[in-house]
């Protein structure tokens, strides 16, 4: 049964279930269940600049993604997820600890994301996903990009996970060769991306084979799970792919129809069926919580055909239009989550808090969190307690979303897009339920509207504290 996302609409589903529909009360069957057991485990699919119109079920025509539709039909399909900004290293920051970047230092105008010449990184003060989880008995492995520190103090051994697997940064970095950036990544070549492939601490291999490296990171994420097939566990497998410059392995070498992007993409389905094969044959699955979904708005303002597409919303990767923020999402518990699309508002940043509720982790009070506990949404007993987003670029808030209305107090192109950075003296408005695709600016009519939203970003950066930039250090 799919619900809908105001609190009336998810009222009356419920109250239909409830009065003739036979339905089992699933989220108290395993909270039972977890209580006679073990918290459950968690993996989280996370991929590279994946559009939110890259998949079957959020509308793409030509790729196919029938292991990923199969998640959405089983699982709860989010339309109004957000992340914590439009490219990587920032994202990736919010995600991993529940606190807008700037609160950490891991946003910056200068320099949008870190780079292999960079010294900065995710601080140890920060207490990730896997440093949570960690605290009550997970394994936890990372196992792909990483892109919050590639210096030892940084990496993913140094903030709560036991294992690592993966590259440090993004795959169009350490470049070989001068000249045309966008014609190397259309044409590319392993060579002409020195990234290393580590374990743990060490570089395995540079440069790292990218054909494979798909299937190799589901492979380690496979036996992953099969090893702590008796323990919580939770895994981060972060897709380097479709992130520029986009490689398959053979098997998914022309596949698709979409092309050389609907191949990457394929694959990554291929993945995600994998792991949850794996989960069942493990008979794992109905203790475990997946959740699948971006790091940022598809390369599609770059790169055109080797990038993904924004579904119906405007802009892409490097804007706070919604295209840049706003990512395909799926979350599957089989026999704990009930099946619906989940319109409600939820971010990646919701994610630690939502994370720690489930496996029974008292999170530190010594700091700001910004994200919201989904988890009576993931339950089916509630709709999401989230009901505000603020979107940075950078350092400075651009926009703001509070219920259907959405203000941008700042706009500006992704790169080399020609629109310049214009500060709007009256906000653009929009209601982004009735507009998605942002088109008609209904700031005149809305004048209430506009300073209630100023007023919860004025209040939301009274919380924000001066910090040592990790990115421009
Ligand atoms: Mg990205």
């Amino acid at each position: 049964m799919a619900f809908t996302g105001s609190r009336r609409q998810f009222l009356r589903c419920a109250l239909a279930g409830a009065a003739g529909l036979a339905l089992q009360p699933y989220a108290r069957t395993a909270m039972a269940n977890r209580d006679a057991h073990r918290p459950p485990n968690i993996v989280v699919i996370f991929t590279d600049d994946m559009g939110w119109g890259d998949i079957g079920v959020f509308g793409h025509p030509t790729i196919r993604t029938p292991n990923l539709d199969r998640m959405a039909a089983e699982g709860q399909k989010w339309t109004s997820f957000y992340v914590a900004a439009s490219v990587c290293t920032p994202s990736r920051a919010g995600l991993m600890t529940g606190r807008y970047p700037v609160r950490s230092g891991m946003a910056s105008d200068r320099r949008r994301v870190l780079f292999p010449n960079s010294n900065g990184g995710l601080p140890q003060s920060e207490l990730t996903i896997a440093g949570a989880l960690k605290q009550v008995g997970y394994a936890t492995a990372c196992i792909g990009k990483w892109h919050l520190g590639h210096l030892p103090e940084f990496l993913p051994t140094e903030h709560g996970f036991d294992s690592y697997y993966g590259i440090p940064y993004s795959n169009d970095m350490a470049r070989t060769r001068e000249g045309d950036y966008i014609a190397m990544n259309k044409n590319p070549r392993v060579e002409y991306f020195n990234v290393p492939l580590m374990r743990d601490t060490e570089i395995i291999e540079q440069p790292a084979d990218q054909t494979t490296i798909t299937r190799r990171f589901t492979e380690e994420t496979v036996n992953f799970i099969k090893a702590n097939r008796d323990r919580p566990f939770f895994a981060y497998l972060a897709h380097s792919m479709p992130h520029v410059p986009l490689f398959r392995s053979d098997a998914f070498e022309d596949v698709s129809r979409a092309g050389r992007y609907g191949d990457v993409i394929e694959e990554i389905d291929w993945s995600a069926g994998r792991i949850m094969d794996t989960l069942r044959e493990l008979e794992l699955a109905d203790n475990t919580l997946v959740l699948f979904t971006s790091d940022n708005g598809p390369w599609n303002l770059l790169f055109t055909t080797h990038a993904g597409l924004p579904g119906p919303f405007r802009g892409g990767k490097g804007t706070t239009w919604e295209g840049g923020v706003r990512v395909p999402t799926i979350f599957w518990w089989p026999g704990t989550i009930q099946p619906g699309v989940v319109m409600d508002m939820g971010t990646a940043l919701d994610m630690l808090p939502t994370f720690a509720a489930l496996a029974g982790v008292s999170l530190p009070d010594d700091r700001v969190y910004d994200g919201y506990d989904l988890s009576p949404v993931l339950l089916n007993e509630a709709s999401s307690p989230r009901d505000s987003f603020i979107y940075y670029r950078g350092e400075q808030v651009y926009a703001a979303r509070r219920g259907a209305y959405k203000a941008h107090f700042i706009t500006q192109g992704a790169y080399g897009s020609g629109r310049e950075r214009t500060e709007h003296e009256v906000p653009e408005l929009y209601n982004v339920e009735i507009d998605p695709a942002e088109r008609k600016d209904i700031a005149e009519e809305h004048p209430d509207i506009i300073a209630e939203i100023r007023a919860m970003v004025e209040r939301h950066k009274a919380t924000v504290e001066p910090v040592e930039n990790q990115l421009t250090k």
